[in-house]
């Protein structure tokens, strides 16, 4: 069942959202060769409890982390630890928080210092496959618009998205219905709605998109070793365009 909000929950939902977007702000300065994962995870737990709001992803089915830290070839659910970040690297930082009982989600992959143009195209094309889609979060579309959309541009673009992990439904929970495919047919799914909030979330891969799990029961990584890339938003659906709820 999707659950859908009402005008004073997508209001708080914003401010969730907005703690969020800071958090990335905060990733965004610290970003350098040398940096480790584990430093920009305790900057981000440091400062959403600063704010009274819960990292979301700490505990999280056992998850120990406040943000997910997926360097190059780690797709998604990468762990934060001692690694230091190097010259060349990409790294997907996802972030969840809690305020007021509402959740926001949202990832984005940053490069550190120079990077090759392959990594590059991915990154950008990453963001591009997202707003693709969002051009389809509209209450005249059907849920798997979305997801076409982002496919057809990532494909496009000589890239590949990722089959086995897809965007959700957020609210009180991180994961609610639907889930949110980033490849499909047009036409499918449910008709959106005013009041659905959806994480909409490609991960694409320069390479093939099968993916496989680290020991560690979490962290994903592509089976050829290429890069891959992450970006998402916090997204409601209005009676008119979307509106995303993690940004400052
Ligand atoms: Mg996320
Ligand atoms: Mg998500």
């Amino acid at each position: 069942m999707i659950i859908l909000k009402t005008r004073r929950e997508i209001e708080i939902m914003k401010k969730a959202g907005r703690l969020v977007a800071e958090s990335h702000e905060l990733v965004r300065k610290h970003i350098k060769p040398g940096v480790t994962t584990k430093e920009l995870d305790r900057l981000v737990e440091d400062f959403l409890r600063s704010r009274n709001a819960i990292p979301t992803f700490k505990g999280y089915n056992g998850f120990p982390f406040a943000i997910c830290a997926s360097v190059n070839d780690e797709v998604v659910h990468g762990f934060p630890s001692e690694r230091e970040l190097k010259e060349g690297d990409i790294i997907s930082v996802d972030i969840g928080a809690t305020f007021e009982g509402y959740v926001g989600d949202s990832a984005k992959t940053y490069l550190v210092g120079e990077v090759d143009e392959e990594k590059k195209h991915l990154v950008e094309a990453t963001r591009q496959s997202f707003y693709e889609g969002i051009k389809f979060a509209k209450t005249t579309y059907r849920l798997s618009d979305i997801s076409h959309a982002i496919q057809t541009y990532a494909e496009s673009q000589g890239l590949s998205v990722v089959r086995d992990y897809v965007g959700h439904g957020v609210g009180k929970k991180m994961h609610e219905s639907p889930q949110v495919p980033n490849f499909g047919k047009p036409g499918k799914g449910p008709r959106l709605q005013e009041g659905m909030v959806l994480a909409i979330e490609p991960m694409i891969n320069a390479g093939v998109y099968n993916v496989r799990v680290l020991e560690n029961n979490w962290t994903v990584v592509t089976v050829d070793g290429k890069p891959s890339a992450h970006y998402e938003h916090t997204v409601a659906i209005t009676d008119g365009e979307p509106e995303l709820l993690t940004v400052v």
